[in-house]
């Protein structure tokens, strides 16, 4: 039987109704609009593409967005102290530099400038270390998105074999942090495994970010399983993700479909974050 698909944009589109409802309920009580403010480095074009959508994105649910767009040739210290100035503006409740940055300029330095509290991406290693420790913190997008994606199957976490194929540190290692959390049972992969037919096919949950077209087919899942597809590649004008939907839709329980499953629950996650760090300031 085909498998069920789990539709981020449908999942999205509620939780952007909730987000709007609950920062509208801010306002009215304390007069508090979140804000989120994004610096633009340079002209790469698909950095100012996925810009442009948070904006978007904040508009449609009552967050201020604004953009600080910075030449190309800037320095390291003309960033970091617009960085600062954002740390300290009371309306400013989210800062997010959109990566990557051009080669003058250390992303890690970047990211350990920016306030934890307003570090709504979650990059930060004060939000890692708590996330780590499980302690109250901002996580990361995509991951946060992703652990959503899993529930809205309805089925649980707790006790499953969770495989995670990817150990970067914006999607594979703090998703499998996220699954550990929800007490699944957790194997991270990455190029250097052996034998990894092997382990997919053991996985409940098989979350897969790779950055590979159409790599997982069918050998590599587990009858029933639920697939999340991660990758976003373009393939000549077309979006396609790292799982081979077609093939593997006959075999997993449940899958996220390229686009419109982990992608949009993304930008959802930031607007949520934004809002969460807003009302600590209540
Ligand atoms: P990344 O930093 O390039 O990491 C890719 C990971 O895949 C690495 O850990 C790498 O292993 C592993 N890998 C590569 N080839 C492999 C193979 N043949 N077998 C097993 N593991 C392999 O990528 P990322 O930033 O995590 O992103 C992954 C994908 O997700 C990309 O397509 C990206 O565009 C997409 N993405 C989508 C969203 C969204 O919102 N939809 C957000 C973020 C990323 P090593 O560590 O050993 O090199």
């Amino acid at each position: 039987m085909a498998a069920n698909i789990i539709d981020g944009k449908a999942l999205s589109n509620r939780l952007r109704e909730s987000i709007k409802q609950r920062v509208g309920e801010l306002k009215d009580r304390s007069g508090i609009t979140p804000g989120l403010t994004v610096i633009l480095v340079g002209n790469d074009p698909a950095s100012a593409v996925y810009v442009r959508n948070k904006e978007r994105a904040c508009r449609q649910v009552g967050i201020n967005s604004n953009i600080i767009k910075l030449e190309e040739n800037i320095s390291q210290d003309e960033l970091l102290w617009h960085i600062d100035s954002l740390n300290k503006d009371k309306n400013v409740h989210g800062i997010l530099v959109q990566l990557p940055l051009p080669p003058q300029i250390d992303p890690v330095m970047v990211i350990n400038a920016i306030d934890p509290e307003k570090d709504v991406d979650g990059f930060h290693p004060v939000n890692v270390g708590r996330m780590v420790t499980g302690q109250d913190c901002l996580e990361p997008c995509t991951p946060k998105g992703i652990i959503r994606l899993i529930q809205e199957t309805g089925k649980p976490i707790r006790g499953k074999n969770a495989v995670v194929i990817g150990r970067s540190n914006i999607v594979g290692k703090p998703v499998s942090l996220m699954l550990l959390q929800n007490d699944a049972t957790v194997t991270i992969c990455h190029s250097k495994t052996s034998g990894l037919e092997e382990i997919c096919k053991r996985a409940d949950i098989l979350v897969v970010a790779i950055g590979r077209p159409n790599f997982i087919d069918s050998r590599y899942v587990k009858d029933g399983a639920t697939v999340i597809d991660v990758g976003t590649n373009r393939v000549g004008d077309k979006l396609v993700g790292d799982v081979n939907f077609e093939e593997v839709k006959q075999i997993a329980g449940w899958i996220t479909p390229v686009p419109g499953g982990v992608g949009p629950m993304t930008i959802t996650m930031l607007l949520e974050n934004t809002l969460q760090a807003a009302l600590k300031n209540e």
